[in-house]
């Protein structure tokens, strides 16, 4: 690639709004995206405060920008400030996709395409299965939705603060069909095993790293598979131990890099093959697990 072939008067412009942003991992993962289609744009971050994010998004637009991506703590937020939701980020309650359209623009939500991704290429498959949520947040939402879409037999929310999960699971009734019950970390280890367990709270990394929202890791005897959006560190201390008892593990670093692949996909109205994707996240993965900045 020759740098005179691109950043020049046609360069289409992507970005990534949130606050924090120094952390976020999408401007490694979008620009790499774009070279490795040869597309000539740019993906830059900008750290926005959460009284500005109206201002952000009109400004954004007003500069030609074709697409950003949204993170903590504008994902709600930024549905007002849109001209058109697409139905499940509507049915998640969260948006971290924008795209450009004549009249502003249009949000989507790519974490729960993501997770899809992730679920089919590792093989989970939670049609007619009892799974069990843990966390209530952002990322259990898109869990939530997805859970449902895919025909689990049932969902079992579990959360410290259990009025959140009674609201998600009361959400998630409003169109799903299974069985649904609440209950809390204590009552996990004495109630019906379940088959595919979805870790979405954020135990685990950052300070918490050595810590588990199972304080028991004999719960995960008899499980058949355990997901944990959880990324850095590659290996929570919830897969380690879920690990012993055979499971099917999985983190969420898939799940990342689906989500921005969909983005792209979105922005440019086309499809991925899996090949490029695969070799995508075979750079980003090597890159990353050697500490790579972001
Ligand atoms: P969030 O909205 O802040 O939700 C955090 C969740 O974790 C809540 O359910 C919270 O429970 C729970 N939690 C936090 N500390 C806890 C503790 N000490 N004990 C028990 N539960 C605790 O965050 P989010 O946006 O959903 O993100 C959650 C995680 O998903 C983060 O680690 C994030 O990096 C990850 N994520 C990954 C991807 C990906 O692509 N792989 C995408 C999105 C998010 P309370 O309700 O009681 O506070």
């Amino acid at each position: 690639m020759n740098i005179f072939d691109f950043y020049n008067g046609h360069t289409k412009v992507y970005g990534i709004i949130g606050n924090p942003i120094e952390h976020s991992f999408s401007p490694v993962l979008q620009n790499t995206i774009l070279q490795k289609m040869e597309f000539n744009g740019v993906y830059v971050p900008f750290r926005v405060d959460e009284k500005d994010i109206k201002k952000a998004v009109e400004g954004l637009y007003a500069l030609g920008f074709e697409g950003i991506n949204v993170t903590v703590p504008h994902k709600i937020s930024v549905m007002d400030c849109l001209c058109d939701i697409d139905d499940t980020a509507q049915k998640v309650g969260a948006v971290n996709t924008l795209k450009r359209t004549e009249n502003g623009f249009k949000g989507y939500n790519t974490d729960i395409l993501g997770l899809k991704k992730s679920f089919a290429i590792n093989k989970i498959d939670v049609k007619g299965k009892k799974t069990m949520l843990l966390g209530a947040g952002g990322a259990a939402n898109s869990a939530a939705v997805l859970l449902s879409q895919l025909g689990a037999e049932k969902i079992v929310f579990v959360n410290r603060t259990k009025e959140k999960a009674e609201a998600l699971r009361n959400h998630i009734s409003s169109f799903y069909t299974g069985k649904t019950d609440v209950i809390s970390f204590d009552d996990i280890y004495t109630y019906e095993k379940p088959e595919i367990v979805v870790n979405a709270t954020s135990v685990g990394m950052g300070e918490g790293v050595w810590e588990s929202p199972v304080k028991d890791s004999s719960f995960f005897e008899g499980v058949e598979a355990v997901f944990d959006v959880i990324y850095i560190p590659w290996e929570t201390k919830l897969l380690n131990d879920a690990k012993k008892y055979c499971c099917k593990c999985v983190n969420g670093f898939d799940m990342l890099i689906y989500q921005g692949i969909a983005s792209y996909e979105i922005w440019h109205d086309t499809y991925m093959d899996d090949n490029t994707a695969v070799e995508i996240k075979d750079a980003l993965s090597e890159y990353f697990l050697k500490g790579g900045k972001r």
